[in-house]
């Protein structure tokens, strides 16, 4: 449903012209990037003059702004409306706009895509990584709208969420891919669809983020905000604050328009009220002062209606940010930017001088509130009853939140765990004896999220088991179920047993008087062992190495060395890199279980004891060597620049392209039963030469046809599988060697049982940018539909020509 679109008819008033800016900037970072890209089409060579920003509500798809918004704009001095734009640091949330107590108009913005963050009396969520791995609209339906009734009840009006393909994943190293829906821009859009629309079906207002090109953490910010209290290493800021430029994307239009843009298009379509603007520079310009992406192909092409907030700090200058299509600068002024005091009183005087003309600042108001309105946010809302600036206890009255929400989001990492290998030892046996090993299979030592400040310490020898990536995508919780307190509960009802010792390789326990350790000890006397290894990553940096924390390759070979029935769980917020020990002959199963949020240890039981067969796939490929993943830009330069010559080759694409072998594919995962396919058919009516501009107000949406194939169970047990629908485009193209567009995900089907995936695919599934006529089309030949299990198991292939 498209939220924005709700009945708002009639009236208008306060309608703004639209707007063609007389000044040009002066602009260092343009100079730069035409020099380095004058063979890319579009962005950055268009940004000056400014594009006109498009005024709000002129679209077939939203007519009129909200009649109570028109109102409320028309009370407001210049004053007030300068500060409707602009937020309110240090406040009770991450971002907050206020007119002062007089008025009752109340706004607040927290963190963030897993659940309120430092928020007291809420749950910890899955970060969209995990339910990525679901491949379930349902589940990601119900954990959303879960998530926004704590929001809600919190009195967040604003959820800054969810991050809807930036980062897409690039790169595997990204320090927030765990915060997005997976590495292909299909999941990821369809996934940031069902959440955007479930989220606001709530009364909660959403925020697509980091808009766009936003692929590494490394050189994201000139330093205005360095947190001095982190321990941020050089390579987040080796030269002095402000000293030297965020890292540029330089970008083709036909990576914006089929990678970057392409989830963002489904966070419009989904009805999302706002989209964040990234820290980075996209060819040259930065991302919240870019024309270009904010008001040609964000408010134009994209047909976006709502209103555009920046990231914490990443404006630099007031001018260049609210012409380029900025509608609300959070939080508010930066003593420490490039141009000092930004929006605020500058606006003010900006605006007063005729610099920013009024009716700039009208139109953003009204892209503000009419979503607030329409949401009805402004009567009965929940007050605001946190504080995440302090942890003051009088701010911070502990009022729970959490409802039932455990059994939603336990659901979901149940459903994501993915099995990567399996020999059979899995499932175990209700009365097993156990040993469980790693740091990762017990309790931080600092508390659950490891401490109040959500932030594991870099360096740390015990973190605890990880459940989430850190910053603020972190899922934050009150308690965390280790999977050693889930595990020995379960054992311990049927007669069985848990031994264990919770050191990491290199850490291991002290050896006794008589040269013994409680490693050695642990595992000799056992049949069976865990071992729980670990990779966390978080906001702020991206990893430097795609191998487990601690010594996780050695512990697992380690155990291995003694016991012949060791199986591995791996928790992690990137892909890992486990080929020195996959194939050992001792390493009996191994599960991906990502970052499970609360509930870990109660998400994984299931799977580990058979009460359902897992059903995760891959949301990234898991590669056989750390070099076959692209690496952030790390060397410190004053002026990073990244070329993405890799253009559409993201994840699977480029392993296809390249002709590299994963370890484990796009897509993969196993379960205890076993799939047929069959009966595969796709009929479609559609024709080539169209060409579509790039909004959802066109027939680029409709449905061309629908794949359909029957998926029989033929193994023993009852088991959930997830169809996926790739396309080969004609050679001419220019495309992948394949596309996702298309999953179903078929559930609980029993032993002998079939049921039918049907898949529709649209105009835009066999569509191409094309970047000439800066239109979609879909070009003619030979296409391949494939229905295939992952990636690289196409089952059964159709060929179409058009
Ligand atoms: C992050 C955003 C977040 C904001 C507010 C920024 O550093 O990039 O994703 O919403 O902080 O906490």
């Amino acid at each position: 449903m498209l939220l924005l679109s709700l009945a708002i008819t009639g009236l208008v008033c306060c309608q703004v012209q639209n707007i063609t800016w007389p000044n040009q900037t002066n602009d260092i970072h343009a100079e730069l990037a035409y020099l380095h890209n004058l063979e890319y089409v579009g962005l950055n060579v268009a940004n000056h003059p400014y594009e006109p920003v498009p005024v709000g509500f002129e679209s077939p798809r939203i007519k009129n702004p909200h009649p109570k918004a028109v109102s409320f704009l028309n009370g407001l001095s210049l004053e007030e409306k300068i500060q409707m734009v602009t937020g309110t640091s240090h406040a009770a949330c991450s971002g907050e706009i206020s007119l002062g107590n007089q008025s009752d108009f109340r706004f607040c913005a927290q963190d963030g895509p897993a659940g309120p963050r430092a928020v007291r009396g809420t749950s910890g969520f899955c970060p969209e990584l995990t339910l990525a791995a679901t491949w379930d609209r349902e589940l990601v339906k119900q954990h959303s709208e879960a998530m926004a009734d704590e929001n809600r009840g919190k009195g967040i009006h604003l959820m800054l969420g969810p991050v809807s393909g930036g980062p897409q994943g690039r790169s595997a190293y990204n320090g927030r891919l765990f915060e997005n829906y997976g590495s292909d821009p299909v999941l990821t859009g369809e996934l940031t669809k069902v959440a955007v629309s479930a989220i606001q079906s709530r009364g909660v207002q959403t925020s697509a983020k980091h808009f766009i090109a936003y692929e590494q953490e490394t050189f994201r910010h000139p330093g205005a905000f360095a947190p001095s209290s982190l321990d941020f290493p050089w390579s987040y800021l080796p030269f002095p604050a402000g000293t030297q430029f965020q890292i540029d994307s330089i970008v083709g239009d036909r990576a914006v328009h089929e990678v970057y843009t392409w989830a963002f298009a489904d966070a419009i379509r989904g009805g999302t009220s706002a989209v964040m603007c990234g820290y980075n520079r996209i060819n040259g310009t930065q991302a919240c002062q870019n024309s270009h992406t904010l008001s040609k192909i964000l408010k134009t092409e994209l047909d976006f209606q709502g209103y555009v907030i920046s990231d914490w700090f990443a404006v630099e200058r007031t001018k260049d940010s609210i012409l380029a299509g900025l509608d609300m600068d959070q939080p508010g002024n930066d003593p420490s930017a490039i141009e000092g005091e930004l929006w605020g009183d500058n606006l003010l005087k900006m605006v007063k001088n005729g610099t920013v003309p009024e009716n700039r600042i009208d139109d953003a108001i009204l892209r503000i509130l009419t979503p607030y309105y329409s949401l009805g946010q402004d009567e009965g809302y929940p007050p605001v009853s946190f504080n995440s600036s302090t942890y003051d206890r009088q701010l911070n009255p502990y009022i729970s939140v959490r409802g039932d929400h455990r059994n939603i989001i336990r659901d979901v990492a149940t459903d994501a765990t993915v099995l990567l290998k399996n020999s059979g030892a899995l499932p175990l046996r209700n009365d097993s004896s156990l040993g469980l090993f790693g740091t990762d299979a017990g309790p931080s030592p600092y508390g659950p999220n490891c401490g109040m400040l959500d932030q594991c310490p870099i360096g740390s020898k015990n973190n605890g088991t990880v459940t989430s990536g850190g910053g603020s995508g972190a899922s934050t919780s009150e308690y965390v179920i280790t999977p050693l307190d889930a595990i020995t509960r379960r054992v311990i009802e049927h007669g069985g047993g848990v031994a264990f010792d919770l050191d990491d390789y290199g850490y291991a326990s002290p050896p006794n008087s008589f040269g013994y350790s409680n490693f050695n000890a642990t595992m000799e006397s056992l049949d069976t062992a865990i071992v729980f290894v670990s990779l966390q990553s978080r906001e702020g940096l991206d990893l430097s190495t795609m191998d487990l924390a601690n010594g996780g390759n050695e512990l697992v070979k380690q155990v291995a060395s003694k016991c012949n029935n060791t199986i591995v769980v791996i928790h992690a917020t990137n892909p890992v890199v486990i080929s020195e020990w996959i194939d050992h002959p001792n390493v009996t199963a191994v599960l991906n279980a990502f970052v499970p949020g609360e509930q870990s240890g109660n998400s994984l039981v299931p799977v580990l004891f058979g009460d359902v067969s897992p059903s995760g796939k891959l949301p990234f490929t898991m590669a056989k060597n750390e070099s076959d993943y692209i690496k952030p830009l790390m060397e410190p330069k004053i002026d990073p620049t990244v070329r993405f010559d890799d253009e559409l080759l993201v994840d699977y694409r480029r392993f296809d392209d390249m002709d590299i072998e994963p370890l484990f594919p796009f897509g993969f995962g196993m379960s205890y039963t076993n799939f047929d396919y069959s009966n595969f058919m796709f009929h479609s009516n559609i024709s080539s030469g169209w060409h579509f501009s790039n909004t959802s107000t066109n027939q680029l949406y409709d449905v061309v046809g629908t794949a359909e194939v029957t998926v029989t169970n033929s193994g023993n047990v009852t088991g959930s599988e997830v169809v996926q629908i790739y396309l080969s485009y004609p050679d001419s193209a220019g495309e992948p060697p394949k596309v996702l567009r298309g999953f179903e995900k078929l559930r609980n089907i029993k032993p002998g049982q079939n049921k039918t995936a049907k898949i529709p695919l649209t105009r835009k599934s066999f569509s191409i940018w094309d970047v000439s006529a800066q239109s979609w089309t879909v070009p003619s030949g030979s296409y391949i539909v494939s229905a295939a299990a992952h990636s690289r198991d196409l089952r059964l292939n159709q060929t179409l020509t058009i």
